[in-house]
């Protein structure tokens, strides 16, 4: 197999490590699921990466989502630049907040005010804090798989047996602070049901039910939209607020995330990823008679230093705009993330490997697995050597996947159907490989 010159990539890695925690700033980018060493990148370009080793490579990561026109957007850059060049930050108001609220209230339904933060770890926590408020209960619901950033309350894991209250999933996190948090199973309403009345009978009643309406953080697995449209009628019905969690499918499934998808609102919704443009935002926002209990028109404490941050919101409302300019740039990145799947998945039949593949958008996600994958225990049963595999095979021929079977792909848009058969042909001969030296 094609191997890669990586010295200086092995090197820089190794000083590293020697100075940041496993060496990277946020663990899956380590490649600990995949092995071998993550490339140090200097530069981007459009869908290509280059590393220190001067390796170019073809970027299905864009930086984990935000960089839907690809990197080193022309009309972007100049926006942020232009904003550079008046100060940095002022932590004050400025147009550009109002601006961009503008924009999302006007391509979501069902946000009336929205709020600026720096990650979506931080909309979440925020949304999350504001549903309690609200509600006046304390117990939340989320599911199994899905990932809502590394806030304390977030990061459980599930007891044994259906609907249980959550354990801590990291050391450092108090088992008081997961009490309140339920896990259910993803696409499995029973298991919701059983979370309220465990909650009503056990707990203080749910605040909140918090989702990835389109699930990207355990491979894709969308919704079904009986799951979905059975959710909202099982908040309305107990008084419980439902959060779609759109850091990642906001701006990225459709110019209205999940809602093209689902005719279902969410009473808050929290965006990061797309909505900053490559620069650090998130965002929470919804009704206004929820939104407007936080401080300073309501008693909800959340605030940032850096939040609305003039350069940052420049980004994300050039992209924004942008998207909302050119709506068939939606059609164009689903069918190439189309071609790529469909062509993946013809390989894998032609070798019999068992391939599961999924599109929404500009997402696309596979799973080297025989059954169909609907939750988390479903990914879990992924071949995961297999995967790890084909992304060293991929990476030696100079193409960059997420570095863990448990992520979603995504297509910028200056990729086309040229660059995809490129990659194709790159993945048979991968595939031919590992299947000729299978035992
Ligand atoms: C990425 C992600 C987050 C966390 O966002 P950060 O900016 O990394 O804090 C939360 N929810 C979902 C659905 C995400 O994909």
């Amino acid at each position: 197999m094609e191997s890669l010159d990586n010295l200086n990539s092995i090197n820089d890695f190794n000083i590293a490590k020697q100075v940041i925690p496993g060496g990277v700033n946020s663990p899956v980018r380590a490649f600990k699921s995949v092995g071998g060493t993550p490339p140090f990148i200097t530069k981007g370009n459009g869908a290509y990466i280059t590393d220190v080793d001067n390796n170019t490579y073809i970027d299905f990561v864009q930086s984990w989502g935000p960089l839907i026109f690809g990197h080193c957007d022309k009309d972007i850059e100049k926006a942020v630049i232009e904003s550079v060049k008046n100060g940095l930050s002022f932590g004050a108001p400025t147009l550009l907040e109002t601006a961009l609220a503008k924009e999302v209230i006007s391509l979501v339904d069902g946000i009336e005010k929205i709020r600026f933060v720096s990650s979506g770890t931080e909309a979440t926590m925020s949304a999350i804090r504001l549903a309690r408020a609200y509600t006046n209960k304390e117990d939340i619901i989320k599911f199994e798989g899905c990932y809502h950033g590394h806030s304390d309350a977030l990061l459980v894991s599930a007891g044994s047996g259906l609907a249980t209250f959550g354990n801590p999933s990291s050391p450092g996190v108090p088992s008081d602070f997961t009490k309140h948090t339920l896990i259910a199973t993803y696409n499995d309403l029973k298991s919701v049901e059983s979370c309220i009345a465990l909650s009503n009978s056990k707990g203080s009643g749910v605040a909140c039910i918090i989702l990835e309406p389109i699930a990207g953080n355990m491979g894709l697995v969308p919704s079904e939209s009986e799951f979905l449209e059975g959710l909202r009628l099982l908040c309305d019905k107990h008084g419980i607020l439902l959060i779609l969690d759109e850091v990642m499918s906001g701006f990225r499934a459709s110019l209205s995330g999940s809602q093209s998808f689902y005719k279902v609102c969410g009473d808050l919704t929290t965006f990061g990823k797309v909505i900053g443009g490559g620069m650090p935002v998130g965002a929470f926002g919804g009704r206004d008679d929820i939104m407007r209990l936080l401080s300073p028109s309501g008693a909800v404490y959340q605030a940032g230093t850096l939040s609305g941050n003039p350069v940052a919101m420049h980004a994300g409302l050039v992209a924004l705009q942008k998207l909302r300019t050119n709506p068939t740039i939606y059609q164009h990145l689903e069918s190439l993330a189309l071609q790529l799947v469909k062509g993946l998945q013809e390989i894998c039949t032609s070798f019999k490997i068992p391939l599961q593949t999924c599109v929404r958008g500009s997402m696309f996600g596979f799973f080297f697995n025989a059954n169909p994958v609907k939750n988390f225990q479903d990914a879990l049963k992924s071949d995961t050597k297999m995967f790890a595999a084909f992304h060293q095979g991929m990476l030696n021929a100079g193409v960059y996947f997420a570095p863990s079977q448990f992520e979603t792909g995504f297509i910028c848009t200056t990729m086309d159907s040229k660059l995809i058969d490129e990659v194709l042909e790159k993945a048979h001969k991968v595939l031919l490989e590992i299947s000729t030296h299978r035992i």
